[in-house]
């Protein structure tokens, strides 16, 4: 049975007006991170960290995204209710459950084993159902392509080629791009077959492994 009580609703309510005046102002986004338990995605040692808008450890070397990060992601994606949209980098889960409170279909894909076997089993326990895959997402997911949208949660050397096939005319890709320690936030929306890039804060992601990003496997 997974606790969602009065006090953790209240600090997520905190978390929310926070992330309103760090300047995140999509209604629908703010009432994801309103709704969604991020407590529940964390170890027991770490729970009282739960609604701090801090990226932590989910074990394997990875992270939960910061709360700010994913909102802002979500909020440059535009989700539309029933867009296709890909997640590269499941980790928690807490990310696609963000985008299935938006509507979304969502398709999610980790590189990493273990991690994709323990969301897989978690996150419908908590009713969010995205289509989860296992492998290198740096190549998306090409039988499952075009998407809507395509959001990156690992910091990229460069824009996936992959990625620009796989997403649909008007489509929007958000991609944090640059070097292992720090990354620009990328936006790129294709129109009429041309890509609109714009650029935005640095962030700090862990890396997106595979073939179009740092190498190595899982
Ligand atoms: N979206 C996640 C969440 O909400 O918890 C946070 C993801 S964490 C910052 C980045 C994730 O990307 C890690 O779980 C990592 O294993 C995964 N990853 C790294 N390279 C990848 C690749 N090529 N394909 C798929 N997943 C990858």
């Amino acid at each position: 049975m997974i606790e969602d009580n009065y006090k953790q609703r209240g600090l997520r309510n905190k978390l929310v007006k926070k992330l309103r005046l760090k300047g995140i102002h999509d209604e629908a986004v703010l009432a994801a991170i309103g709704k969604v338990p991020r407590h529940v995605f964390f170890e027991d040692a770490l729970l009282n960290h739960a609604y701090e808008d801090k990226a932590f450890p989910i074990g394997e070397g990875q992270t939960i995204s910061q709360p700010y990060t994913v909102a802002f992601q979500s909020e440059k994606l535009e989700v539309k209710p029933g867009e296709k949209i890909l997640e590269i980098g499941t980790g928690s889960g807490y990310q696609a459950a963000i985008l299935l409170e938006l509507g979304a279909k969502v398709y999610t894909i980790e590189f990493n084993r273990k991690l994709f076997e323990k969301t897989k089993a978690f996150l419908p326990s908590l009713g969010y159902h995205p289509f989860f895959f296992h492998g290198d997402g740096s190549l998306g997911i090409p039988s499952r392509a075009p998407f809507s949208k395509i959001i990156v949660t690992a910091g990229a050397p460069v824009v996936p080629n992959a990625l620009i096939d796989q997403l649909a005319d008007g489509g929007i890709l958000i991609i944090p791009v640059g070097d292992r320690a720090t990354q620009k936030m990328l936006k790129i929306t294709k129109k009429n077959g041309k890509l609109l890039k714009e650029e935005f804060d640095q962030f700090a992601f862990v890396p997106l492994l595979g073939e179009s990003g740092w190498g190595a496997s899982s």
